[in-house]
């Protein structure tokens, strides 16, 4: 590639022909562009369901999905919801999107951009031509460039999970409130809708409500869309429910930022954790040790794990998916202090027992969905 660079050649990726061809077909065929560090996913597959639920013709692809080549040709009136990552941005120079989404910029995936602020720049790019740019407010690189953004004259909607924004939408725990000049509405809630648990799905909502407001869509179409989310596989999936017993997949948490989310989502949890461990381990993770009822703990980290989690917590050295399954569920059936929780969110790559996240996701549906509908404490012997 730096070959190419140093002769003059231009390097694109699939998702700059796509945007090239937009332009080349004359069509009013909208882009809304997606980006962070973590939520894209989530907020693209979010984005899609509010449009195509309330009617319109929206598409999904990019980094999630299809591949944008693959996707529908291009016509009036259809919407496409791209995903985008940063290797996929620095391949695409044109990138023109109708409305365009920054979550957040954390450290995370800086090994091939070098350093934090180089991966932010490229971050930074999907802003260039945009119409309309959507950035989140809870970070300092974001914060940065939505100023930049604003100087530049991109009509910007700034998006917090946590608190107020001058223009765009915040949340207040599961409420959402739109600021539009200087006028605050309390506009959508999220009271109730497991897929979209946590501060940071209200991250993820927030923006893909301000990309449609941005893109003129009106709210009495756009808040009823949300109850209906199915959410993403394997990210604080609700797989099953038995009695006041919920299993829910989060096997993409593959390091402890990711299962810090889960912990902070849900209280009186069985949590199933361990596997390949990433650098420092689930130390971070203490400040929620209380919320655990007891872990059962699998795969190559499961002695480590024990030694951190000590006296804390208790915990049972489970060691496969399957017995850790079924000792949780018997112990959250046996609990007797109202909704318990069987959290399969790992803290750990899936690589020492299964071949990826997904697998090990799919086997603990599999081990739930296969659990008797009667108490659990009946059967685990
Ligand atoms: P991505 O596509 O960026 O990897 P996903 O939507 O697939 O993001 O979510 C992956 C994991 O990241 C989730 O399981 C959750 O733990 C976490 N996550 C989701 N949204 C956010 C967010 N807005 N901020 C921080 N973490 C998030």
């Amino acid at each position: 590639m730096e070959a190419a660079r140093v002769h003059g050649v231009e390097v694109i990726g699939d998702t700059e022909i796509f945007i090239r061809e937009r332009k080349a077909s004359g069509t009013a065929a909208k882009v809304i562009a997606i980006t962070g560090t973590n939520g894209k996913s989530t907020t693209t597959a979010l984005t899609h369901h509010i449009l195509s639920s309330i009617g319109l013709d929206a598409v999904l692809g990019g980094n999630i999905g299809k591949a944008v080549l693959d996707l529908p040709p291009f016509a009036d009136g259809r919407y496409y919801v791209i995903e985008f990552s940063s290797f996929q941005l620095d391949l695409t120079p044109s990138l023109d999107a109708d409305a365009a989404i920054l979550l957040n910029v954390t450290p995370d995936h800086i090994d091939r951009h070098g350093s934090l602020e180089s991966y932010a720049a490229v971050k930074e790019t999907i802003f260039k031509r945009a119409r309309a740019a959507v950035i989140g407010a809870d970070d300092g690189f974001c914060n940065a460039i939505a100023e930049r953004a604003i100087a530049q004259g991109v009509q910007t909607f700034r998006i917090s999970a946590n608190h107020p924004v001058s223009n765009g939408i915040y949340a207040e725990g599961t409420e959402l409130f739109e600021v539009e000049d200087g006028a605050i509405r309390n506009r959508a809630s999220l009271k109730g809708i497991g897929s979209l648990r946590g501060a940071h799905n209200a991250q993820n909502a927030s923006a893909a409500l301000a990309a449609c407001r941005s893109l003129g869509l009106p709210w009495d179409k756009l808040a009823g869309a949300l109850a209906s989310f199915p959410g993403l596989a394997h990210r604080m999936e609700e797989v099953r429910r038995i009695g006041h017993v919920l299993f829910v997949n989060d096997s993409k948490a593959t390091n402890a930022d990711a299962a810090e989310r889960a912990l902070l989502s849900f209280s009186n949890i069985y949590w199933i954790a361990g596997g390949k461990a990433k650098e420092g381990g689930i130390t971070s993770l203490a400040p929620y040790f209380p919320k655990i009822k007891k872990a059962y703990l699998i795969g190559h980290s499961a002695e480590d794990f024990a030694a951190t989690l000590g006296q804390a917590v208790p915990y049972a050295l489970t060691k496969t998916l399957d017995r850790a399954v079924a000792e949780a569920a018997a112990d959250a059936a046996a609990d007797g202090t109202g909704e318990a929780v069987v959290l399969l969110s790992p803290a750990c790559a899936s690589y020492d027992q299964f071949p990826n996240f997904e697998v090990r996701g799919t086997a603990f549906r599999a081990l739930a969905e296969a659990l008797p509908d009667g108490p659990a404490k009946d059967r685990a012997g």
